[in-house]
């Protein structure tokens, strides 16, 4: 039996975390000197520490337990699955119910002739997936030339080196390099990036990047597009309206395959399955993940249209591709399930007619905190933007995202999960999320905001 137990003294499970624990995306040194918080259970929207504390989960975990902690038909899913077949592969010619059974409810699911899925264990593997997918798709069809992916920066796709790679945050790039045959376009970020432009013509503007680039490097040359519907870890970046149709535009005209990132936007986020049909987006593959299981077992995916399986599928030899876990029995009746809980209870529902428009309200509200310059919503993903001055939308003095942390410390020490990036605070709350745990989740932000305004004002650093 293992010795390492809750009941440890919180003290002593840091220390050996410390000790013998990476962290990801963590500067583990400054960590180990902190203390780090031990999470012990959660139940619905609440986390529990070690310490005892009752936490609101603002993140949905990382932007992936969407229907909720500890749902008991899960754990009887993931036993059932494990009593009658643990493990077998999908190579070689075999499968197994579970794969067929996710696959084909993930096809009724998706928009469009999105019919054929092939399995992850995360969103990164998946991207990768399909860097390989469309690249295989311009060779089978006679344009092997045809590789360059195009992608935006300050995206997030994933932490592999493909995936890392799609993306375009650069201290991931700098952390080990990029693959070839992958280029970085500006990304529709109105508030930081607009100048006096309307977020319309900014819209416009950016998409339109994506037109100089195909005609730069030669329609001849370039294989795909990919982004977020909304850049999640980016900031919770909402695209202006004329953002997609022209992107879309753009990729319809020039043949160019469309890769839409729906890790986050995926299952109920934004008050649609996915957050395509929010903004009426036709892709050719959708990447899957985290909500796909609300985060009870690690799987993601690629969800492909009927010409790309195709080709890919009759190029007379293999696609030389996949993953001990494709398709992972135990994975795919967890993530079953979960489609069964999102659909049967309604929770798409939910999250359009009472969650959003109550969250919606509050949300906007805070706007009037001397320190909020824009906030944003859909569905239940949000973000609101710290600044000193809201008229000339300015950053505040010395380095970007030290009053974002701040607020986050606050937030923390109130028992609320509301991540920052920079200075721009973002959320994404299980999407089962009532009113009344609404209600907690602003009480806890506005005092957070309040109490972190007031030790800069208290420093001199915010007149
Ligand atoms: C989280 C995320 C990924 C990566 O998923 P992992 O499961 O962490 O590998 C990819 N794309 C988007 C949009 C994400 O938010």
């Amino acid at each position: 039996m293992n010795k390492i137990t809750n009941h440890l003294p919180t003290a002593e499970l840091q220390a050996l975390d410390a000790a013998h624990h990476m962290h990801p995306f963590t500067s583990d040194g400054e960590l180990a000197k902190k203390g780090v918080r031990v999470i012990t259970g959660a139940k619905g929207v609440w986390l529990k520490d070690s310490e005892g504390n009752k936490i609101i989960d603002a993140m949905a975990g990382l932007w992936c337990v969407n229907i909720g902690y500890g749902r008991h038909e899960l754990a009887q899913a993931a036993a059932r699955q494990i009593e009658e077949l643990s493990y077998y592969n999908t190579f070689f010619m075999t499968t197994h119910v579970p794969a067929i059974a996710l696959a084909a409810k993930l096809a009724e699911l998706a928009p469009g002739d999105l019919n054929h899925v092939f399995f992850a264990s995360s969103g990164s593997e998946a991207n990768d997936t399909n860097i390989r997918l469309v690249r295989r798709y311009w060779d089978v069809k006679g344009q092997p030339e045809k590789r360059v992916i195009i992608a935006r920066k300050n995206g997030y796709h994933g932490s592999t080196m493909g995936g890392g790679s799609l993306g375009g945050m650069a201290p991931i790039h700098a952390t080990g390099g990029i693959i070839d045959g992958i280029v970085h376009i500006g990304q529709p970020h109105w508030w930081a990036e607009g100048g006096d432009m309307t977020p319309e013509e900014f819209g416009l503007l950016r998409a339109r990047e994506l037109e100089e680039k195909i005609l730069e490097l030669g329609v001849d040359k370039v294989a795909a597009f990919i982004g977020e519907p909304v850049q999640g870890a980016g900031g919770v970046i909402i695209p202006p309206s004329t953002y997609w149709p022209e992107i879309q535009r753009i990729c319809d005209k020039y043949g160019i395959l469309l890769i839409v990132d729906e890790v986050i936007t995926g299952f109920g986020r934004t008050g649609n399955w996915f957050g395509s049909q929010t903004y009426n987006i036709k892709p050719h593959i959708m990447t899957i993940a985290k909500g796909l299981s609300s985060g009870y077992q690690p799987i993601g995916g690629s969800i492909v249209c009927d010409e790309i399986a195709h080709v890919v599928g009759n190029a007379g030899d293999d696609f030389n591709h996949g993953y001990t876990y494709s398709g992972h029995p135990v994975a795919a009746a967890v993530a079953l399930e979960n489609l069964r809980i999102l659909e049967e209870e309604n929770i798409i529902g939910h999250v359009r007619d009472v969650a959003h428009p109550y969250l919606a309200e509050r949300w906007h509200a805070l706007k009037d905190h001397p320190m909020v310059g824009e906030t944003n919503l859909v569905g239940l993903m949000g973000s609101l933007v710290l600044t000193p001055n809201k008229e000339t939308r300015a950053k505040f003095a010395g380095k970007q995202g030290t009053v974002g942390f701040r607020v986050r410390e606050r937030c923390f020490k109130n028992n609320l999960i509301m991540r920052h990036v920079y200075d721009r605070m973002i959320i994404s709350p299980p999407l089962v999320i009532t009113p009344e745990e609404i209600d907690v989740l602003i009480a806890r932000a506005k005092l957070s905001l309040d109490e972190a305004y007031k030790s800069l004002v208290e420093e001199g650093l915010f007149k």
